[in-house]
């Protein structure tokens, strides 16, 4: 019996310890293991990607291709630069490939693309063995045992997950790889025929094209954030499998602190070092183990002798929200990105008709907020300029360093939606995919619709103040001086509402609040005024209006925009 040929697809598990899959892919002891990342265009052309997630993404790849050779000095992480769906059947012919293993993917596209795939392998009859590895649970798992439905609160996670039976105790990384077998791509040599009708411009693109598979270099390397043309990434936070383990070993050996984490204690303005773990980006791009995290957090706290913290304020805790979400979305399907269509999110005229007859259900007339308004409130927020100091200093922390804190998270998102500027949060969501260096399809959906009250929290008179809140972690406003150093002299009375200093003061400090902030030019004679936004609106009326939308919308009680929604005869169905 020929011993298998196996492809092992890297994608979202970008490590070596704890990955059933690549165990699965071991035990099946191979002449030979290919690991491959293919680029997927879908990524790499159509989703909202900064260069600071992208250098995340290569800072991933590169430790684990070390990590590879480590373990075999003839093999790495091979980057082929095409589409899956086109590559896989040229790559199961030229390798001989008798079987292809991956981690599981429950994003609704990855589940298209995986489907795809695996009818491409069977009709080149090329076994596909898939094994979950992203969640704790097994998302589909998770969702049956919550009576087939999404998990929309973490009691439904915790009773569907006690259904399921204890987490899988993490798998140790292997200690040795199969050879890499030879990546040779001849069918990329086989160029077309020279095509006369083309200019020598369109010949050498074409050419190029062809040679660019396995990378300028044809020895598939990962490629450098110069070479995809892309901006130098501005964050602080460095991608990796053995960063990240190093990260967590850190966290653990603080025992007080992993046992007693209780996540609403955590200053959201706490920076250098920040008060949550910051191991998102590492569970995003799969360079640690969820579980692996997990069960490291469970053993302090069942030897803890005081008193440990509980879920779901836990550290432990979290990560079931963590599943909660991956729970929601493998229900959901595309749905659960958007409202359109969507059962489980509640439907919100933003910055539509919002008064309406409560008897009929009919509108009645005026805007809440009108289109053009909400757009330049869009606008400001997300560039950081709305005149509210809290908000300003976490946007642009946001796009500087692609992550904030939780609940930094939590004050622009209400902010942007039913408490202040009443916009949509599926314009927020986009913003933060690009941004966010965590970025996950499934938390990032389900907590905009957690903040913006259309699915899975629903008590929308509870806002953030953007003076009061920050004030609770941050008295001196230190985080604001470093954020939105225009500020940094400001004397910590005005720090939030900085629009309330006497002129002269303002002056004295350094800064005059005036404008909406597009005016960047100094403003004195010798140059040395900066200037800072107004605020771009009254937040007490505005909060206060929002409320009033949010009931009438939940007064009405619809889910899931739809067409009948959106023509304006919006009216209870
Ligand atoms: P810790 O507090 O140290 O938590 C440990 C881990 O638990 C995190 O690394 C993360 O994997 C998980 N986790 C914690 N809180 C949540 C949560 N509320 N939902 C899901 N998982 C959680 N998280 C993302 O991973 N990707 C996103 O795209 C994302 N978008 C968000 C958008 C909004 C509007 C909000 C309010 C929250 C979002 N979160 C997202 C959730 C949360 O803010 C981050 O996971 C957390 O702040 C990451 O920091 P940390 O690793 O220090 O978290």
């Amino acid at each position: 019996m020929p011993k298998p040929r196996v492809i092992y697809w890297f994608r979202t598990d970008l490590r070596l310890h704890d990955s059933p899959a690549l165990k699965t892919a071991l035990d099946l002891k191979p002449e030979c293991l290919y690991p491959i990342w293919t680029w997927d265009p879908h990524y790499v052309y159509h989703a909202r990607v900064g260069p600071n997630r992208w250098q995340f993404l290569l800072d991933c790849q590169n430790d684990l291709s070390e990590s590879i050779t480590k373990l075999n000095p003839q093999s790495k992480l091979f980057l082929i630069r095409e589409a899956p769906q086109t590559l896989f059947p040229k790559l199961f012919k030229e390798w001989k490939i008798t079987h292809l293993v991956f981690e599981k993917d429950t994003d609704a596209y990855g589940r298209d693309r995986d489907d795809k795939v695996k009818e491409l392998a069977k009709e080149a009859g090329v076994e596909v063995i898939t094994r979950p590895g992203r969640t704790l649970y097994d998302s589909d798992e998770l969702v049956k045992a919550n009576n087939n439905r999404p998990t929309m609160s973490i009691s439904q996670v915790q009773h569907a997950g006690a259904k399921i039976g204890d987490i899988a105790r993490p798998i140790p990384a292997p200690k040795s790889l199969p050879s890499p077998g030879t990546p040779t791509l001849s069918f990329n040599q086989q160029k077309p025929a020279s095509n006369p009708d083309i200019n020598a411009i369109q010949r050498d693109a074409e050419e190029k094209s062809y040679d660019a598979l396995a990378g300028p270099n044809n020895d598939f390397a990962v490629p450098t954030m110069e070479e995809l043309g892309l901006k130098p990434a501005t964050t602080p936070h460095r991608g990796g499998e053995t960063i990240g383990l190093k990260m967590l070993d850190e966290i653990i050996a603080n025992e007080d602190y992993t046992a007693t984490f209780e996540k609403p204690k955590t200053a959201p303005t706490a920076f250098e070092p920040q008060a949550t773990t910051l191991l998102s980006p590492h569970m995003h791009f799969g360079s640690v183990s969820c579980r692996e995290f997990y069960w490291r957090v469970q053993d302090v706290v069942s030897k803890y002798k005081g008193k440990a913290s509980q879920p779901p304020t836990s550290l432990t805790g979290q990560l079931l929200f963590r599943d909660m979400y991956f729970g929601a979305q493998a229900a959901l399907g595309y749905a659960f990105g958007q409202s359109y269509n969507n059962p489980q999110c509640r439907f919100i005229p933003w910055h539509l008709p919002s008064e309406i007859d409560t008897k009929s259900g009919l509108i009645t007339g005026k805007y809440l907020v009108d289109d053009a308004k909400a757009e330049v409130f869009f606008k400001r927020w997300k560039e950081g300029r709305t005149g509210f100091p809290w908000i300003d200093a976490l946007m642009r922390q946001l796009k500087h360093e692609g992550w904030i804190h939780h609940l930094g998270r939590h004050a622009v998102a209400c902010f942007l939606t039913r408490g202040g500027c009443y916009v949509d949060w599926e314009r927020g969501a986009e913003v933060f995919e690009e941004w966010l260096i965590d970025h996950e399809a499934a938390c990032n959906i389900g907590n905009w619709q957690w903040l913006s009250c259309t699915a899975f929290f629903a008590q929308f008179y509870r806002c953030y103040s953007p003076i009061a809140f920050p004030q609770k972690w941050d008295k001196d406003g230190n985080f604001v001086r470093k954020y939105v150093p225009e500020l940094e002299h400001f004397d910590k009375k005005y720090i939030y509402e900085p629009w309330k200093a006497p002129i002269l003061d303002q002056k004295k400090w350094g800064c005059l609040i005036k404008g909406d902030g597009t005016d960047t030019d100094t403003d004195t004679e010798d140059g040395t005024l900066r200037t800072y936004p107004k605020p771009m609106l009254d937040f007490p009326k505005q909060r206060d209006i929002c409320i009033q939308g949010m009931k009438n919308a939940y007064h009405v009680g619809l889910y899931g925009k739809n067409p009948k929604v959106l023509d304006g005869t919006w009216r209870k169905l």
